[in-house]
């Protein structure tokens, strides 16, 4: 089954399931998309489904319902642009044309403030859970939607602009399989090491 995106002139992809987030603000003036960041999450961690991604973006995630609510997320302002759940449903949160709140300190090859020129996609899992097909087939749709609208010049996970801080995607998510579902050329992927024993 193939799935196919597009995200209009004011940053948003019609077919997601559009979830406003307020935890936004303007891109630096200049600044376009040219990263693509690719995270996991899931709330509880390492639990699916639910609706508690979705209210930590919207900031109304009940912080007493969990112990890991109450230790990690009470106060926290954070969104991505994009969350694709387990089933590949593709929900959306901020405009791609604003910065979003996903990444956090950063560095993408001494580029420092990575949420000023990205797009932050989480994947509903966790380090320890392998993905699903249906999120692949999402996440390579939405990727090559995005690369239409913006100069998105390459794709990096989470653990590789914030290492040592973050661990996401984590040691199941298939870059080659990412590579391979959008044909991008390897130049896309800096972070990728690329085997040369095929
Ligand atoms: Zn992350």
């Amino acid at each position: 089954m193939s799935v196919e995106f597009a995200v209009d002139a004011d940053g948003w992809v019609a077919a997601a399931r559009q979830l406003p987030s307020p935890n936004f603000e303007a891109r630096p003036a200049g600044a376009v998309p040219t990263l693509i960041v690719v995270h996991n999450i899931s709330l509880p961690p390492d639990e699916f489904g639910g609706t508690a991604i979705a209210e930590l973006f919207q900031n109304t995630l009940d912080c007493d319902a969990h112990p890991y609510y109450d230790s990690h997320l009470r106060g926290v302002r954070v969104s991505a642009h994009f969350v694709i759940h387990r089933d590949g449903a593709l929900a959306q949160f901020v405009s791609c044309n604003a910065r979003a709140w996903h990444a956090g300190p950063s560095n993408f090859f001494g580029r420092e403030r990575c949420n000023d020129f990205s797009i932050g996609i989480e994947l509903e899992g966790s380090d320890t859970t392998a993905f699903e097909a249906a999120q692949y087939r999402t996440l390579g749709a939405l990727v090559s939607a995005l690369k239409a609208r913006y100069p998105v010049d390459a794709l990096a996970g989470h653990s590789d602009i914030a290492p040592g801080r973050k661990t996401d995607p984590g040691p199941h998510f298939e870059w080659q399989r990412l590579q391979k579902d959008t044909a991008l050329a390897d130049q896309y992927f800096p972070y990728l090491k690329f085997s040369k024993t095929l």
